[in-house]
């Protein structure tokens, strides 16, 4: 089967924009996965959905109020609920967080503290000052906290994580001026959130003679709040389920397809996939991460981590068959960061090029940027790849 462009199209259509947002354990993460799910099964393959607890998370209102007068503002993306009002301290550095006595007052941070989105706990790339971070505002338990966001004109959630539980809202840069400028004043915070008892889950799919050595091909399908995700993974998904597709027609070549659920708010779901094996390395022969792909404005990339020489020759050969693709530096991020720690040979098939903050994580995210010509080159090169392995 070839013509994989319009096949992988109709996937990230039906992902993207028949579904939309697929936020991890909401109800259109299992819609989602039951695609995947029916798609894998008229395959011919067993697909196992590897559940772990995980909550459902939803705000139906926020309000933020400064002297009376409402403001722009969005809730943290899991942030209980809370319905505070105190006098508003702005904090720019870690030595003023550090110095600071909150537990009447609501912090307001900018600058260095907000530059980027707050760590999460569990994340490995975390630093030692993140880390500093995070346990000062939770020594000080301030009654919520407000973040400002250090891009004009965006919004998304600087505060995601779902083991922080000191209530947050994200504002827009101008907001924030004036939030700096009205130090001392009273600032309300309401935010009514609801967190219910969920499920997560990794979909794993292969063939039921398959046992020993496989290849891993692998893709997250959840996405970030308030963005219908196209490109970030709905195209890596797609790639996937259309490489089920033409595989269903090569029986020898071993593959094990891992749909990832966690990718953007929990590494540990993600995590639990490896953590399975005693010796991956033992049982995963390679592993190929499709994430964010298919982009009209964007060059097809391919990261090699833990590669033997002789493969990275012969993968660096098709390469030069696709002139608009390229190899790019590892960047350890993503779903391929759970196999090549193990010493498995690992490629990152992404994009390069439009900076990934402009659209990535927003409802810009949208079919409208898919081109089918750039899946098409991304998943044939994507199947040439897998072949080198075999
Ligand atoms: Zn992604």
């Amino acid at each position: 089967m070839k013509n994989f462009g319009k096949r992988v199209y109709e996937h990230v259509q039906h992902l993207a924009g028949e579904i939309g947002c697929r936020m991890i354990a909401a109800p259109g993460y299992h819609t989602a996965g039951g695609y995947i799910r029916e798609v894998l099964e008229k395959c011919g393959l067993d697909v196992e959905a590897q559940a772990i607890d995980f909550p459902y998370w939803f705000a139906e209102e926020t309000r933020l109020e400064l002297d009376g007068k409402p403001m722009d503002a969005i809730p943290n993306v899991f942030s209980p609920p809370c319905h505070a009002a105190a006098p508003l301290v702005p904090l720019g550095t870690l030595a003023e967080l550090e110095a600071a006595d909150l537990t009447c007052c609501i912090p307001v941070l900018y600058g260095y503290l907000t530059r980027e989105p707050l760590t999460v706990k569990e994340a490995f790339y975390a630093s030692e000052n993140d880390h500093r971070v995070v346990q000062a505002l939770e020594e000080k338990r301030p009654p919520a906290i407000i973040a400002v966001h250090p891009q004009l004109h965006k919004r998304w959630a600087l505060i995601e994580d779902c083991q922080f539980t000191i209530p947050s809202v994200t504002v827009p840069a101008g907001e924030g001026l004036r939030l700096i400028r009205s130090a001392g004043q009273t600032v309300s915070v309401k935010i009514c959130s609801q967190s219910k008892a969920g499920k997560a889950k990794n979909l794993i799919a292969r063939r039921t003679s398959a046992a020993g050595k496989r290849i891993v091909l692998c893709a997250h399908y959840d996405t970030k709040i308030d963005t219908p995700g196209a490109w970030d993974n709905a195209s890596g998904a797609g790639a996937l389920l259309t490489l089920a597709e033409s595989l269903a027609e090569s029986p020898s070549v071993p593959v094990e397809l891992v749909f990832f659920g966690g990718e953007e708010y929990s590494m540990s779901v993600d995590q639990a996939y490896i953590n399975r094996f005693d010796r991956p390395a033992e049982d995963i022969l390679a592993a190929i991460n499709l994430d964010g792909i298919g982009h009209a404005l964007k060059t097809t990339t391919v990261a090699f981590f833990e590669v033997p020489a002789a493969i990275e020759q012969a993968a660096r050969a098709v390469i030069r068959q696709f002139p608009g693709a390229m190899q790019t530096e590892p960047w350890p991020a993503s779903d391929h960061s759970w196999f090549y720690p193990h010493g498995i040979p690992t490629l990152a098939i992404s994009q390069g090029g439009l900076l990934n903050l402009d659209f990535a994580h927003t409802p810009d995210d949208n079919l409208e940027w898919i081109s089918p010509e750039k899946l098409e080159e991304a998943v044939d090169l994507t199947e040439k790849l897998i072949r080198l392995f075999v």
